[in-house]
């Protein structure tokens, strides 16, 4: 079948619709738009680092599901790219239906926008191996599921991302202020906790997975990441594996996205212990510590995850040099920051600086990211922090 479309801001336009207009959707923008894509950005605040870049910008609740539909049916896009959690999934199914395209499908995104959807998903119907887990509603029932589970385990509210709320306890004492904890983390009003056994293991990992209409389901060299706080600090790639682990872990991520389906980039997050892969999340799109391929890959992920959407060929995914990238935090809460020590970091040879633009801040917020190559992980992880850290954030 031959794909064409049209000139951004004629009728005929290819529109792609991002509901989330956080770093990754701005990557997405900036990919689509290369290839002639009108994009048009949505998010709850003005200013959005994808607004920034896009054709158009609308500020509105996402959440709200009488709003969404006004919009997309306003915008009538070609394609609605969800880029994050935080949206009224139903309404996304209920517009599918009516023949609207969400990317990769409404239920991926239904299904991925708490944690229980996608554990229940690969634990019990997909049978994988994940962590001991229960569900929680109360601090009595953390308890409970404790007891099955087991010590240590962490305690997450299933409506959270980027480590909010979430605490590894090693006592039963701790359960009720980690169930405390979990419930202010939470997004919305929820209290409803997922308590997971704690694994203990060698390497974490997320496996860039595409499922395309060309070539089906093709994963991304391994990518390494360190975690802080349950939020990325630190990512490289490739990581490497024990031999038997790659094929096994291609295996898991093949299950889950296909029975997520529909067609995009997916980040499968996975746990390796000794030769046992275990599956911890996906996000149905680009994620977070794929920010390396913007140096370590010949495509990013984010051009992969449009040409997905377009139907076009992915080719072959290289990684021909180990990378890393390494996070830029803000300290404090304040508005619009001012930034130094750029003409430092990129001095760190290799280095580039992506900074996002956000116009406000709180503690630990990501702001951006620096990149570095290296001739081994070690080296390029190295100059990558180095680089991160010459960057200040200045709040006036
Ligand atoms: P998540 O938001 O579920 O991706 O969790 C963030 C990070 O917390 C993970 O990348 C891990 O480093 C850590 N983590 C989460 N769940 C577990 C677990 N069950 N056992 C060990 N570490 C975990």
């Amino acid at each position: 079948m031959t794909v064409s479309w049209g000139t951004p801001g004629t009728p005929d336009a290819a529109r792609l619709m991002l509901l989330g207009s956080g770093e990754l959707g701005r990557e997405v923008a900036i990919e689509a738009m290369r290839l002639g894509v009108e994009v048009i950005a949505c998010d709850r605040y003005a200013g959005a680092p994808a607004m920034q870049v896009a054709h158009r910008a609308i500020v509105f609740d996402m959440q709200d599901p009488a709003l969404l539909r006004r919009h997309v049916e306003a915008t009538r896009p070609t394609w609605i790219v969800p880029e994050i959690e935080a949206l009224a999934t139903s309404e996304l199914v209920a517009l599918e239906q009516e023949g609207w395209s969400v990317v990769p499908t409404a239920r991926a995104a239904q299904l991925t926008m708490d944690r229980e959807g996608i554990r229940r998903l690969a634990a019990e119907e997909l049978g994988l191996a994940t962590s001991p887990y229960r569900f929680a509603e109360s601090a009595a029932e953390a308890r409970d599921a404790i007891d099955t589970v087991g010590l240590p385990c962490v305690i997450k509210p299933v409506m959270s991302s980027s480590g909010k709320g979430q605490s590894t306890i090693h006592h039963l004492v701790d359960a009720e202020a980690a169930f405390a904890r979990a419930c202010a983390g939470s997004r919305g009003r929820s209290a409803r906790v997922i308590v997971e056994g704690f694994v203990q293991f060698d390497t974490e990992i997320t496996l860039l997975t595409i499922r395309s209409s060309t070539e089906g389901v093709v994963c991304c060299p391994p990518i390494g990441h360190r975690q802080e706080q349950g939020d990325y600090v630190l990512s490289w790639q490739p990581q490497p594996l024990p031999e038997k682990v790659l094929p096994a872990a291609v295996e898991m991520a093949t299950a889950v996205v296909d029975a997520l389906g529909g067609y995009g980039l997916f980040g499968v997050e996975l746990f390796i212990r000794g030769d046992e892969v275990i599956f911890s999340e996906v996000s149905p799109r680009p994620h977070d510590t794929g920010m390396v391929t913007m140096i370590s890959q010949d495509r990013s992920e984010f051009e992969l995850h449009v040409r997905a959407i377009l139907g076009l060929p992915i080719g072959e995914i290289h990684c021909p040099r180990p990378a890393a990238s390494a996070v830029i935090r803000s300290s404090a809460h304040g508005g619009a920051p001012r930034y130094a020590g750029m003409e430092r970091a990129c001095a760190v040879p290799t280095a580039q600086v992506r900074l996002f633009g956000k116009p406000d801040t709180r503690p630990g917020r990501r702001l951006g990211v620096a990149l570095a190559t290296g001739s081994s992980l070690e080296e390029a992880c190295s100059r990558a922090e180095a680089a991160a850290a010459c960057v200040e954030v200045i709040q006036d």
